[in-house]
């Protein structure tokens, strides 16, 4: 898996070195990018009802193909930057999550959830 991401961070860095757009991304660009794309992918869903965002039809979710891999271009882009190991400090953040959230605090808060609904 790390080799997969390896390559993509590497394609990735010799396509903005061969355009010149490498000295562009910065940690306030990249993650303002990165906002920008996840709201690129929100825009797929905006005005959807729950039942037609479950339902994405093919063009749709080809947009939203394009969309989540624009995001992870940007989130594997900004953690290199940055000098975070993307894989690690997710496993890091998991491990906090189950620690935070028991199975029991967890499924208390899924009710809470559901009964505002
Ligand atoms: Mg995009």
């Amino acid at each position: 898996m790390k080799n997969i991401i390896q390559n993509i961070l590497e394609t990735h860095k010799q396509f903005t070195l061969e355009r010149n757009w490498d000295r562009f991304q910065t940690p306030k660009n990249l993650s303002m990018a990165l906002s920008v794309e996840a709201s690129e992918l929100m825009e797929i869903f905006m005005w959807l009802n729950e039942k037609q965002a479950n339902t994405l039809n093919e063009q749709q979710l080809n947009a939203a193909s394009e969309e989540i891999a624009d995001i992870f271009l940007y989130l594997l882009r900004l953690s290199d930057v940055l000098g975070i190991d993307l894989i690690d400090a997710t496993h890091k953040k998991m491990d906090k999550n189950i620690e935070k959230y028991s199975v029991e605090k967890g499924r208390a808060l899924a009710e809470e959830l559901i009964n505002t609904l």
